[in-house]
């Protein structure tokens, strides 16, 4: 790893101000708990010219309730999001499923959202992608996990996202010409290189999750190592049972994709989960899950992977 670049680091007490500094600087970053992008600076992807520190702005730290729905602050570390008496369990399993204690201590909601993707030919030392000629995400001229590809196929790999899909969650996004509300699945385009739609200068402000009466979900991953690890594959469902049929239905997958993907499943509806069903399931994840060499870990095992987990998991909402 290298040294941090030098970068003048701004640290405001409030959104606006911090939306404001970010319109000044060109090349700014925000900076939350620092536990992707500064690793990412050390190990010199990416430039900024300066940093805009978020562990301020007082408002980004709270969980309320606004009505029935509840509003998580994107300042919001994973502790306390895992361990919040009124986050639903599908999202506090998502939390704490990331990384390790200490990651999860200064980690937060938004930054984890707002992740960057990742490569196996591009999470390396500066000198290792020289090495290597670089590759298309940055200083390279060519894809080296689809060889004459024009784009870049870096994965997604948070465990948040697809939870907060689930339970149909929204974001708050505040930047320069106001703030907007977008489904949290519309935050992710699915490229390597460019897979967040926030508009420049855009700050993910608060997420808003919706009661969701007799509806039950979960979250699942795989990972190389148990105690802190990005997933391989995850996936979250939610179900909702109407006696012996299934009457609502949602998925979401990560790890996968450049992006963390929606697995439409309305043909799931209306009929009973059995073996039938869990076949029409693993079909539609092996269209939507397009599995490449992006990890150390072959394609193959997490194709297969997802597949297994996802049916056990709706196995377990349905019982
Ligand atoms: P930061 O590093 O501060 O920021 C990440 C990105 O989000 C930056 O681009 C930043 O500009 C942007 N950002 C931050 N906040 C906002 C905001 N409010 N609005 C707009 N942009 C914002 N992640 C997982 O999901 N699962 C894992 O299992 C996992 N394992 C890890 C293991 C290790 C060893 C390490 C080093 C990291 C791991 N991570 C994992 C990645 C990271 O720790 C988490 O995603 C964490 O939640 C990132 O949050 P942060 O606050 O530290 O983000
Ligand atoms: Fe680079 Fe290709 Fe990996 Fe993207 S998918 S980071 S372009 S090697």
């Amino acid at each position: 790893m290298n040294l941090l670049p030098d970068v003048r680091v701004h640290r405001p007490a409030t959104l606006e101000e911090a939306v404001r500094l970010k319109a000044a600087s060109e090349g700014a970053r925000f900076l939350a708990g620092g536990t992707d992008l500064l690793v990412n600076l050390r190990r010199g992807l990416g430039e900024p010219t300066a940093l805009i520190d978020l562990t301020a702005v007082a408002d980004l730290g709270a969980i309320r309730r606004e009505g029935e729905a509840l509003w998580v602050g994107a300042g919001v570390t994973l502790a306390d999001l895992a361990r919040h008496p009124d986050v639903p369990p599908a999202l506090a399993e998502a939390a704490l499923a990331v990384a390790g204690p200490t990651h999860r201590a200064a980690a937060t909601l938004g930054g984890n959202l707002c992740q960057d993707t990742r490569c196996v030919f591009y999470n390396q030392s500066q000198w290792w992608r020289e090495s290597n000629s670089f590759c298309l995400k940055k200083e390279g001229d060519k894809c080296q996990v689809v060889a004459k590809s024009d784009r870049c196929y870096a994965t997604y790999h948070g465990d948040i996202a697809p939870a907060l899909m689930v339970l149909d969650a929204e974001a708050l996004l505040v930047g320069p010409d106001g703030a907007r509300r977008v489904k949290v699945a519309e935050l992710y385009r699915e490229t390597g290189a460019s897979h967040l739609t926030l508009a420049e200068g855009e700050v993910l402000a608060v997420v808003v999750l919706p009661p969701l009466p007799g509806w039950r979900a979960a979250y699942r991953k795989v990972r190389i190592r148990d105690a802190i690890d990005f997933p391989l594959a995850g996936v979250a469902g939610a179900l909702k049972r109407n006696g012996d049929v299934i009457g609502g239905f949602r998925m979401a997958i990560t790890g996968t994709n450049s992006a963390p993907l929606a697995v439409d499943a309305a043909e799931l509806i209306g009929r009973p989960w059995d073996a039938d069903a869990a076949a029409v399931l693993a079909q539609l994840l092996r269209k939507k899950a397009s599995v490449l060499r992006t990890t150390i870990v072959g394609p193959a095992y997490r194709r297969r992977v997802i597949q297994g987990m996802a049916r056990k998991l709706v196995d377990e909402l349905w019982a």
